[in-house]
């Protein structure tokens, strides 16, 4: 067990990274992040701010040398970074768990070859097999980049043949994946932690709302039943045991109109739809990345209040700085907001996570507050 007083370290400096160096300094530990952004979220509250690219040598042997124990908040680190880290270090999640997740063809080809379901997809390298995934994937469908997307960028919705070939050329033609679209009944997620020892704890599902490709809401509880919750959370755990993942794993999953649960993604790392438990659960997602990083005990997280989380993106700074006393004089909100200078469409700048006697109120709660913030409302 690394405890408290040891210094671990975090690859990326975003809000993720952020929330991950708070809850390990109230543990008191010391926190040393590596991003080359000199605004980084995460190092404006970490003990040290190594300035390097994730590649650099220098910047990764210095991190390996500070820290008993490395970590990540970003899935776009290259997994070679993580690898040359675990030579000298303990690193959890490992690079070859993070080289599956950041690569939608090894990813679903890893849920396929395991037997968890997916939507139907295809690889798509080069034309040849473009013309292949259209036939075998039908369409309408979705033509991804393999790699480097995020929050719906890099993605083109494929609703004729004839498109398709523009279309991978618009992506760059790089290695992208085809996907049938499905018809969604409902989005939910589930964020598991798993210890070194195999240990499991697996959060409360959630139900989430995208807006153009960007996560907006994610309520809980979820509004499914209780036989498809337990179906969701038995498969991520499923999941992550198969990697023989270490850390915490975000995993995207679909229901569709039939019923069917598929997976879509997984992130390595706690997950903006887990951004919940930082205030309605007995742990947040933060801290048993911490406990599986240094492997403290886990246990089974629990639920204390139906709670609904609402993404605040740049777009709403338009009119000026939001309300702010708005989200504050409105009891069971509380306010995240993760120290960024500029306000960009689109960036997620902070959530708010909203309380109340149940979902539906504590959903509503969400949208009138988010509301209440705007200036040019
Ligand atoms: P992704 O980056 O793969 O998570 O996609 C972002 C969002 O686009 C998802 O959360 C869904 O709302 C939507 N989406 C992605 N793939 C599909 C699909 N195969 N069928 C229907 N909707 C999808």
């Amino acid at each position: 067990m690394i405890l408290p007083g040891a210094t671990v370290g975090v690859l990326g400096g975003g809000q993720l990274g952020r929330m991950f160096a708070l809850q390990a300094r109230t543990m008191g530990y010391r926190v040393v992040v590596l991003d080359p952004d000199s605004q980084s979220p995460a190092a404006a509250v970490a003990d040290q701010h190594i300035r390097s690219g994730y590649e650099d040598p220098k910047g990764l042997a210095h991190l390996a040398k500070l820290c008993a124990a490395v970590t990540t908040e970003f899935e776009n680190v290259p997994a070679q970074a993580l690898q040359r880290l675990a030579a000298s270090c303990i690193v959890r999640p490992s690079g070859q768990a993070v080289a599956i997740a950041q690569d939608r063809i090894s990813e679903k080809t890893f849920f396929q070859s395991h037997g968890f379901a997916t939507a139907k997809f295809r690889p798509v390298r080069n034309p040849e097999e473009l013309e292949a995934a259209v036939i075998h994937v039908g369409l309408p469908g979705l033509l991804k980049t393999s790699r480097l997307g995020y929050d719906g960028k890099g993605q083109i919705l494929l609703t004729e043949a004839a498109a398709a070939r523009e279309a991978f050329a618009r992506l760059g033609s790089v290695p992208c994946v085809l996907e049938e679209r499905v018809e969604l009944e409902c989005e939910l997620s589930v964020i598991v932690a798993r210890g070194a020892d195999g240990a499991q704890a697996v959060f409360p599902v959630a139900e989430n709302q995208h807006r153009e490709g960007i996560l907006d809401t994610s309520m809980v509880p979820a509004r499914v039943s209780e036989k498809m919750a337990k179906q969701a959370s038995a498969l991520v755990t499923e999941i992550a045991a198969a990697l023989e993942y270490v850390g915490v794993l975000g995993v995207e999953l679909f229901v569709t109109k039939a019923g069917a649960l598929l997976v879509n993604e997984m992130a390595p790392r706690p997950h903006n739809t887990g951004h919940y438990t930082l205030d309605a659960c007995s742990v947040d997602q933060f801290e048993l990345q911490l406990r599986t990083l240094c492997g403290l005990p886990l246990f089974q997280p629990w639920l204390l209040s139906p709670v609904t989380m609402i993404n605040l993106l740049g777009d709403l700074w338009n009119g000026g700085e939001p309300r702010w006393e708005e989200a504050l004089r409105r009891p069971g909100v509380r306010l995240h907001l993760y120290g960024k200078a500029e306000a960009r469409p689109g960036r997620k700048m902070g959530h708010l996570n909203c309380l109340a006697a149940t979902a539906d109120q504590a959903f509503s709660l969400a949208l009138e507050s988010r509301e209440a913030l705007r200036r040019n409302s």
